[in-house]
């Protein structure tokens, strides 16, 4: 590979920070800096109603002053948003490979079928009886998705995979106080989501830590003595968050069942399980899973996200209202007298768009398509993985499914960390990796390829991680201060944190 040292020539890179970019001879001003007095990119019609005094309307609310706001043309607006649009990275440019997170290819079939207007423009306030194609939509995932997890019933409410930890809590909450006793705690491996333990907290359970075993697994003999009577539940990332599959998940759900707790499963790695096993005939009791993960629909930038609760029968009675129910001439309808319910989690039913999108995904894919993308994904972790293990530390030799987990102890040695290299993958055109987690790896890369990456990209990466490992070697000082390719370099993080500035001040 022909590489300049500070701006990597490779294909990758020439694709996001090659160095001539016609839209960096532009303006690059702030959107306020760029404001003439009068320049207008709208122009309305004359007012043809009697003019609202808005002091009446609005009384000590209104505006005493008039909002310094930019005056722009519209093609000014449009160019400065456009130009903004190309300084970030995203799934549509090239691989992006954060680990735990699953950023796949969002299929453009699913953005078509989305927007079809009955079921883009459907109101939510829309009575049942004509809103049936859009709750024939929602029955239909559903069922999917309980065929897909092995589980009984479903809730679609809850608005991201922290939102499902916290709605499938309360659900084994309002289980356990049914039963007599809420119980105070709730077990976490040391390899855990951070969502796990702020969801158990949230919910009002004492956390309690559970070490992982030298394969990266739960110490069934750690499980054994820590399990109690006042053990709500067990969450479990399955695979774990170091990518490797619970082989032992019967026996951890005997366990638990055997003393009255639960065991929850954090679904977001369903990427690697998808067509292949089922969490509901493993033992698990509640899940959720992320829509925007596992079934292609967007994430990034906030939102908006989905992440369904799947749980066995007793504890259906518990679920959100309102659940979807058949009428007897076929047809469906929302039903919200469910005394045992945990009340509603969000407004309305969800975010529908997500959907809408999950289920054209799963109809376009099919079983065997499902099963094929699961074993793709697995596979392309598995390439990365024997591609670089002989330049990066592989802490676990434990079989990866989704996700491979090094960590910098050959570079630390040197004096580049995990974050230095990932900051040089920017120059090399890559998304970086994720970055120092889980936890119980020091120095950890996280690398998810997805089965969306050809084998072309996947070499790419390769090739470009493995230049990174010769720099390190050779020229440590330049990775250390990448990115060098950027508009801007390394950002004070500290401060970033502490003194964030949120708003332009003139
Ligand atoms: C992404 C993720 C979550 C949280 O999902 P959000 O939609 O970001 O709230 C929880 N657990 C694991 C293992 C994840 O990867």
């Amino acid at each position: 590979m022909a590489t300049d040292p500070v701006n990597p020539q490779t294909d990758a890179a020439r694709r996001t920070t090659g160095k001539v970019r016609p839209h960096q001879t532009q303006n690059e001003g702030l959107v306020f800096e760029k404001s003439s007095p009068g320049k207008r990119g709208y122009k309305l019609p004359e007012l043809d109603v009697p003019p609202v005094n808005v002091d009446e309307l609005l009384g000590a609310a209104a505006r005493k002053e008039k909002a310094q706001l930019p005056e722009l043309s519209e093609i000014e607006i449009v160019r400065h948003f456009t130009r903004l649009s190309t300084w970030n990275y995203a799934i549509d440019l090239g691989m992006y490979p954060l680990g735990s997170c699953t950023m796949k290819y969002n299929p453009r079939v699913n953005e078509w079928v989305a927007r079809i207007e009955g079921l883009a423009e459907a109101h939510p306030y829309r009575p049942d009886h004509l809103a049936q194609g859009q709750l024939q939509v929602i029955d239909l995932l559903q069922r999917c998705l309980i065929e897909i997890t092995g589980m009984d019933a479903i809730t679609l409410q809850p608005a991201a995979g922290a939102h499902g930890e916290f709605t499938g809590i309360l659900l084994v909450r309002a289980w356990h106080e049914s039963q007599g006793n809420a119980r105070m705690k709730i077990l976490i491996p040391d390899s855990a989501h951070g969502t796990n333990p702020a969801t158990a907290a949230i919910c009002g359970y004492e956390v309690e830590n559970l070490k992982s075993n030298a394969e990266g697994g739960i110490d069934l003999e750690a499980l054994e003595r820590q399990v109690d009577g006042e053990t709500a539940a067990l969450m479990l990332t399955n695979p774990s968050t170091i990518g490797v599959f619970e082989s032992q998940i019967h026996k951890i759900a005997d366990i638990l069942h055997a003393k009255g707790a639960l065991l929850y499963m954090d679904g977001a790695n369903m990427n690697a399980l998808v067509g292949k096993t089922r969490p509901g005939d493993f033992g698990v009791d509640v899940m959720h899973l992320n829509l925007h993960k596992t079934f292609s629909t967007p994430h990034g930038g906030g939102g908006p996200g989905s992440g369904p609760v799947a749980c066995k029968a007793f504890l259906e009675p518990f679920l959100p209202i309102p659940v979807l129910v058949k009428n007897e001439d076929g047809g469906m309808h929302w039903h919200y007298d469910r005394p045992q319910s945990v009340g509603r989690v969000r407004a309305f039913y969800g975010n529908t768009g997500m959907f809408i999108r999950a289920l054209a995904y799963i109809l376009a894919n099919g079983p065997d398509g499902l099963r094929q993308t699961t074993e793709d994904a697995v596979l392309n972790a598995n390439y990365i993985r024997k591609k670089l293990e002989d330049v990066y530390e592989l802490p676990y030799k434990t079989p990866s499914m989704h996700e491979v987990v090094f960590s910098d102890k050959r570079q630390a040695a040197k004096g580049v960390k995990t974050g230095d290299i990932a900051k040089r993958l920017i120059d090399y055109g890559f998304h970086p990796y994720t970055v120092s987690f889980p936890m119980i790896v020091h120095g950890a890369l996280m690398i998810e390829p997805t089965e969306s990456e050809s084998l072309e990209e996947l070499d790419l990466f390769i090739e470009a991680m493995r230049a990174i490992a010769r720099e390190v070697e050779e020229t440590p000082e330049l990775v250390k201060s990448a990115p060098h390719s950027t508009r801007v370099s390394r950002l004070d993080e500290v401060q970033a944190a502490r003194k964030p500035v949120l708003r332009w001040r003139g």
